[in-house]
């Protein structure tokens, strides 16, 4: 009997991606299969992956296409080796679910259990983006809201080292086939930190940051969630773009701080919401002001008001400002975010304050969320916490 396409791509269904618990198929990597009596030559999209990854997977394709009966010899095709151009037609690879992605639209059956997907985002690197999106999410799930935290910011996934999970992997659910989201603090966590290394993360680009994202949201028991924060990549570039288009958001926080130039890229930032069709729900301050814990007085080093001003300009609200804290970078590497902190201070109540925000900014945002619609749910209950405190 020859050998068929159909046997070939069974068999490569056996071979998982490292560190992804989905096999080359799924992902959509084969692209080519040729073959010729006994040789089989095959065109793999390893293109993004970085050399020794693509060796792995072309190390244990040929081992696995090696126990088929009838097969000799197995090479790889030009597109194969990472760093080259794909000039390959696409065959037979089509992911076991539907899925969107063909088509860059929104698959509404990522995450049909969430109410609300919030990004947070932010112009450019170190403005604070995870700081705030975990410090928020802690928040949000102390005053009652059933909240999950994604890591997808590929360039440094930083939330495993800020709630104190840096060294753990995902369980996986043996029928569903689902990762298990971690619980800590009582927000539910799942990061590409863990499953990829460092070193990895930062050459992934464009489609393989997709699937990973994807995966992340489809293949997560995330359960019933009120929200889901999004710990964006930072940046306005096509990762971020594809993924407000892919994901159904129902808005997006900007992170920025009062330097000029993070300012400038926030704007860059609302733009790019603006031209998806995302509601931006308002623009965050962080490192707003110094409050020194020696004489208690407060110095505006980065000047102050321009992230409020800049939201007047912009026509989306201001949500507040974090000040600069050490104890909300020492709580961010010892794991255990600022907001879990049962003191009221400067920095917890800015957070819990911001939580408030939001969750205002998403009801207006929702408009059809009328208070009877509400009954009982998310938006009376933080009606409820809050009640009319400050
Ligand atoms: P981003 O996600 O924008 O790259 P991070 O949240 O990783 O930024 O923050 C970068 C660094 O700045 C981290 O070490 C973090 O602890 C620290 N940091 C963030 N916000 C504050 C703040 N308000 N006060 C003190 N340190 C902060």
């Amino acid at each position: 009997m020859p050998l068929t396409e159909e046997q070939i791509l069974e068999a490569l269904t056996r071979v998982s991606f490292p560190g992804f618990s989905r096999n080359v198929v799924e992902l959509g990597l084969v692209r080519h299969i040729g073959i010729d009596g006994d040789a089989i030559r095959l065109d793999l999209d390893l293109v993004q992956v970085p050399p020794p990854v693509a060796e792995r997977v072309q190390l244990e394709v040929q081992r696995t296409l090696g126990t088929l009966d009838g097969v000799g010899k197995v090479e790889f095709g030009p597109g194969t080796a990472a760093g080259s151009p794909p000039s390959l037609r696409v065959v037979g690879s089509a992911p076991p679910r539907p899925s969107a992605a063909a088509s860059g639209g929104l698959d509404s059956q990522l995450i049909p259990h969430v109410r609300h997907t919030i990004a947070v985002a932010s112009g450019k690197g170190g403005v604070g983006k995870s700081t705030v999106a975990v410090n928020l999410a802690v928040a949000l799930a102390r005053n009652g809201a059933r909240t999950g935290l994604l890591d997808a910011d590929i360039y440094g996934p930083s939330i495993p080292l800020m709630t104190g999970l840096k060294h753990e992997r995902p369980l996986m659910d043996a029928q569903t086939q689902q990762l298990l989201p971690f619980e800590r603090f009582g927000v539910r966590v799942m990061s590409l930190g863990f499953l990829m290394d460092p070193e990895e993360a930062v050459i992934w680009r464009g489609p393989m940051v997709m699937k990973a994202i994807e995966q992340l949201l489809r293949d997560v028991a995330w359960g019933e969630l009120d929200i889901l924060i999004v710990d964006m990549p930072p940046g306005t570039g096509d990762a971020q773009l594809t993924l407000s288009q892919r994901v159904r958001l129902s808005g997006a926080v900007i992170v920025t701080t009062p330097q000029d130039v993070a300012l400038a890229d926030a704007i860059k930032g609302v733009a790019m919401f603006r031209k998806v069709g995302v509601p931006v729900l308002g623009i965050v301050e962080n490192m707003s002001y110094f409050n020194c814990p020696h004489c208690n007085e407060r110095s505006e080093i980065f000047g102050h008001g321009g992230g409020k001003a800049q939201a007047e300009r912009l026509g989306v609200p201001f949500l507040g400002e974090i000040p600069l804290d050490a104890s909300i970078r020492s709580s961010g590497d010892t794991g255990e975010p600022v907001a879990v902190s049962a003191d009221e201070n400067a920095v917890t109540t800015a957070f819990l304050r911001l939580a408030r925000g939001l969750i205002e900014a998403t009801r207006l945002e929702e408009g059809s969320e009328s208070p009877e619609a509400d009954k009982g749910g998310l938006f009376e209950r933080f009606g409820k916490i809050w009640g009319g405190a400050d």
